[in-house]
């Protein structure tokens, strides 16, 4: 792992950094590079014009962690109205949400209960709902909760993290319930006990995780979702789908807002189903540190915004 993606991702966890950057208007002018505002209304405004290019969306509200429960239900009511206004808007729209903003460090069971209520509501409007997958702290909780959600709700997808030496193992384990899996590197900063420190080796699991899912998709058993901007291994998987007989339908690619978006716009052109990750709301703090680390040369549109 690169120094400066640990830095990066070790001033994620400083509240003193989160309080001082929050309320500098510079930083927040660097993050409009990854999230078109802090409304809903932003979010909803951009996968308009995303649509236009016949892309679809998938949404989240940023924060994480809560820890007052009354918290995790203010998250769910918001999520709530967000899919009236997605089911009003006529967008191929969906939603991403973290189960510790739900509130899975207070309660497993409550945040279960917030997520059926989600997936019941995303199901009526014929979306899919995503969980996000979090620090390795939450990875067997979270497989908990996918597959009691799975088994009452066909239409819930899961992230999973390619950096983890476990995540095959898990994703064996999952096939029964005919996933439906964004797979992506991993975004927090986990030990090489359980985590490739190594980029080459996330990418060599990534890629063998990913010819897996596209055998299972051609036998109906599993939808890959592949959430990278990793353009050259994006190109060998379309080349794996073809030899897996798996069709452009079976499979989709997931990136965030602003990043490669010229290639987001390529990759739609070409026939692919492709879907932008839009962030809104305030806490964005963590998360856009996660984002710098994941290319330390982002910090110099952090440096640029400051000199205005
Ligand atoms: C749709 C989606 C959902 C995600 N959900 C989760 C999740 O639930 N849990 C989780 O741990 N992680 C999640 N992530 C983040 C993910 O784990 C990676 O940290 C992130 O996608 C960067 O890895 P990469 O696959 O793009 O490959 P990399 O090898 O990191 O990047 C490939 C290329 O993409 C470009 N690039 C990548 N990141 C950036 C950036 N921040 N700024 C500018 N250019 C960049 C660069 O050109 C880079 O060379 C998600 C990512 C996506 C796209």
């Amino acid at each position: 792992m690169s120094i400066g993606r640990t830095i990066l991702l070790k001033l994620a966890d400083s509240p003193f950094l989160n309080r001082q950057a929050t309320q500098r208007a510079f930083v927040k002018r660097a993050t409009k590079r990854f999230m078109p505002g802090e409304a809903p209304e932003d979010a909803l405004r951009a996968a308009q014009l995303l649509k236009a290019e016949g892309r679809g969306t998938v949404f989240t509200k940023l924060g994480e962690n809560i820890v007052v429960p009354a918290d995790a239900d203010a998250v769910r009511d918001h999520y709530l109205w967000f899919f009236d206004q997605l089911a009003a808007s006529g967008l191929d729209g969906h939603v991403s949400v973290k189960p510790t903003q739900l509130g899975l460090d207070l309660s497993y069971e409550q945040c279960l209960a917030h997520l059926f209520a989600l997936a019941a509501r995303s199901e009526a409007i014929g979306k899919i709902l995503w969980i996000d997958m979090e620090g390795y702290v939450y990875v067997d909780r979270t497989l908990r909760l996918y597959r009691a959600l799975k088994e009452r709700h066909p239409r819930v997808g899961l992230a999973m993290q390619a950096y983890l030496r476990r995540t095959q193992a898990d994703l064996e384990g999952l096939m029964d319930v005919h996933p439906i899996i964004r797979l992506v590197k991993g975004a927090y900063n986990e030990p090489a006990a359980v985590a490739f420190p190594v980029k080459a080796d996330t990418n060599r699991n990534y890629f063998d995780l990913s010819d897996r899912m596209l055998q299972a998709a051609a036998a109906g058993m599993c939808t890959p979702i592949f959430g990278t901007h990793d353009i050259e291994l994006l190109n060998r998987l379309i080349a794996r789908a073809k030899a897996h007989g798996a069709s452009d339908k079976q499979y989709e690619i997931h990136m965030l807002y602003g990043i490669r978006d010229a290639d987001q716009r390529r990759l739609r052109s070409e026939g692919r189903t492709v879907k932008t990750l839009i962030s809104y709301g305030s806490a964005w703090y963590k998360w856009y540190m996660r984002r710098l680390a994941e290319r330390p040369a982002n910090v110099w549109f952090v440096v640029k915004s400051m000199l205005g």
